[in-house]
């Protein structure tokens, strides 16, 4: 029988784990402990032979119903879910790190990604920050004790595109684990397996779950990587199939010892929204395009940084990986406009951090999201002093394009 298409094997993703009392969603659990009559039951869960619970911090019957919809979604061997994506890429990295080891990272991170990046340095792990839209930045800093590539797909607020390809051939080659956050893009616009990608990680407060209601993160190890090629595996953690020593060790010196569980409520509340992720990209991704191109031709507007643009620097690249070009946009107003007042001036559009949402939102970047990184790193990054950046939601169209020209006609 043909593989079910992306949204159907979402809406029955519950029902496949036979939920009691025929539910189709998994209820929420909300014990923290579980009762085992028979000791041996929770005995074997202590020594990993038994997929049962024992305690909520490591896991319960809610978590791995998401954990189960998100690794189904990518294709992966194994996931598990987090408080938040912060806690996802930071527990991950912690839990497979050592100080002495090197890791090679995007020059264009998240924010709260870069500021995690350096503070490794401070624990003892060397990172190099490289410009990855070009590989061979990435070649070029490989050392014997390389450890890990870790790269977003598409970056935040510049929209650079990273050689994800060129990146995942350097990674095979000299064995390093290529991790990818893919929050951007998430797996019904990119394959990250199908590229090569080792462990997904990210975060499911932004498009997964999408109304802006629950935090949430991930890790999926696709299965691409061979385990018996990283050093760091304690020995206790070598006793499972080799495809699962580095979620097993993520989820014990990880997310047991670390403690970055989720909640039960916010399991639900993630799983309920990402139903409707394909629909809700297909709205964002198709107003996004079209306010590129309404921005691109207004004469208020300098410049328009999106991947969807043929005019972008890896707009082929963007449209060879990913189904559509996203959500996410920024824009430069021209010279001597007050882009503080063109925010107030916005009646629909949302001033809010935040991405991914269904409401459509704007924020000015350098002061507020890359206020902390400084002046000269911004321009590093290619953050321009008054860009605003934009997250795209479902609204109509002409609803949008109506309240940005009505701001930058006061402008
Ligand atoms: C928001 C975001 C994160 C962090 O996720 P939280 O759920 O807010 O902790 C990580 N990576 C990217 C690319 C993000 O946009």
């Amino acid at each position: 029988m043909k593989a079910k298409g992306f949204t159907t094997r979402i809406v029955h993703s519950d029902r496949q784990q036979q939920p009691e009392a025929g539910a189709v969603h998994q209820p929420l659990h909300n014990s923290v402990l579980f009762e085992y009559p028979d000791v041996q039951g929770l005995i074997d869960v202590f020594q990993g032979k038994s997929a049962n619970h024992a305690y909520a911090r490591s896991s319960t019957p809610s978590v791995v119903a998401l954990q189960n919809m998100i690794c189904d979604m990518e294709g992966g061997v194994s996931a598990c879910v987090f408080t938040t994506g912060m806690s996802a890429i930071s527990t991950c990295l912690l839990s497979l790190l050592k100080a002495g080891d090197h890791i090679i990272v995007s020059h264009y991170l998240f924010g709260n990604t870069n500021s995690f990046m350096q503070q490794l340095e401070q624990y003892g792990i060397d990172v190099d920050f490289v410009d990855v839209t070009d590989a061979a930045n990435v070649q070029e800093k490989v050392k014997a004790n390389t450890r890990i590539v870790f790269t977003e797909t598409i970056a935040n607020p510049v929209t650079q595109v990273a050689d994800i390809e060129g990146i995942n051939q350097i990674c095979k080659q000299n064995k390093i684990l290529f991790i990818a956050d893919t929050t951007m893009t998430p797996a019904y616009l990119f394959d990250a397996k199908s590229y090569g990608v080792d462990l997904i990680v990210g975060s499911l407060t932004k498009y997964f779950g999408g109304h802006g209601n629950a935090l949430g993160g991930w890790v999926t190890d696709t299965g691409n990587f061979d385990w018996q090629d990283y050093p760091n595996i304690a020995d206790c953690y070598k006793k499972a199939d080799t495809n699962l020593w580095g979620i097993t060790q993520i989820k014990k010196k990880g997310l047991r010892d670390m403690g970055g569980s989720i909640a039960s409520e916010a399991c639900h509340l993630l799983s309920v929204g990402a139903e409707t992720l394909a629909l809700r990209l297909d709205k964002i991704c198709a107003n996004a395009l079209n306010l590129a191109a309404f921005f691109r031709s207004h004469p208020k507007v300098a410049k328009v940084y999106y991947p969807g643009l043929p005019s972008h620097p890896q707009h082929q690249r963007a449209a060879d990986y990913f189904k559509y070009f996203g959500g996410l946009m920024s824009i430069d107003l021209v010279e001597g406009t007050d882009c503080i007042q063109f925010l107030n001036d916005l009646q629909l559009v949302i001033n809010s951090t935040h991405l991914g949402d269904n409401r459509t939102l704007a924020i000015p970047v350098a002061p507020t999201i890359y206020y902390e990184m400084g002046l000269a790193r911004r321009q590093e990054m290619g953050i321009s002093e008054n860009m605003i950046r934009l997250s795209i939601g479902i609204e109509d169209l002409d609803d949008l394009i109506a309240d940005f020209e009505q701001a930058l006609a006061k402008v």
